[in-house]
């Protein structure tokens, strides 16, 4: 069976501060005996740099699909790119960003993430500090998460990356396909994985309808995974 999974909110709780959601030792070697036995794969919106500072050094036995679908790893190492991208010079908003105690710009591959959960301030600050950088450099879309407001320069989300995996596998449309997920960055993803006949779970309080069924904390996907 293929196993997709968000990282942030889905196999570490969402934290304050988004490079210091560590995964413990205990949950990584479960996520490691779990690839050996389906094709696990981790679709994250971080980058490669992002997620290894995170989770650590990465199972050979484990696929990493970064950057909302761009990019496929296994292990840390880079299988295949399946979007090119072109991020503009971010320097003047990495100024700004200093004037906004709490705000953290995240710099990855391809996009770039404002994130604002720490900031005391009016959210519309950010909003505004974000719009005004996107019309100068626009982004060829925007996504919103919880608290972060994100500019992405190339054409992937991580429904198209897994399409493109799934692709990469030579997947028989026979196995059982799985995703999970916690966020709106996840639809696309549950979207696409519906549409090839998969199972959509959502983690969190009010189910989206592109998930089957809802599971109501990160305890309870580690449940759900080790069922299966
Ligand atoms: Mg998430």
């Amino acid at each position: 069976m293929i196993v997709l999974l968000d990282y942030d909110g889905t196999l570490v709780p969402i934290v304050e501060d988004p490079r210091k959601a560590f995964i413990s030792p205990q949950k990584k070697e479960f996520l490691k005996e779990l690839s050996r036995k389906h094709t696990v794969a981790i679709v994250t919106g971080r980058d490669m740099r992002s997620f290894s500072e995170v989770f650590g050094d990465i199972p050979e036995s484990l696929y990493v699909i970064t950057s909302h679908g761009a990019k496929l790893y296994k292990g840390s190492e880079l299988i295949k790119t399946f979007f090119p991208y072109k991020v503009p010079n971010l320097k003047p908003l990495r100024e700004k960003v200093k004037t906004l105690p709490g705000v953290v710009l995240e710099e990855k591959e391809g996009c770039f993430a404002l994130h604002f959960r720490n900031f005391d301030g009016n959210e519309e600050t950010v909003r505004k500090v974000f719009e005004d950088f996107i019309k100068k450099h626009p982004p060829v879309k925007v996504i919103e998460g919880k608290k972060v407001l994100e500019g992405v320069y190339g054409e992937f989300d991580k429904g198209k990356g897994i399409e493109e995996f799934l692709k990469f596998l030579g997947w028989d449309k026979k196995q059982r396909v799985v995703y999970i997920g916690d966020d709106t960055t996840d639809l696309d993803a549950m979207r696409e994985v519906k549409a090839l006949g998969g199972e959509t779970v959502f983690v969190g309080k009010n189910k989206p309808p592109e998930a089957d069924k809802a599971l109501g904390s990160v305890e309870e996907v580690y449940e759900f995974l080790s069922r299966l």
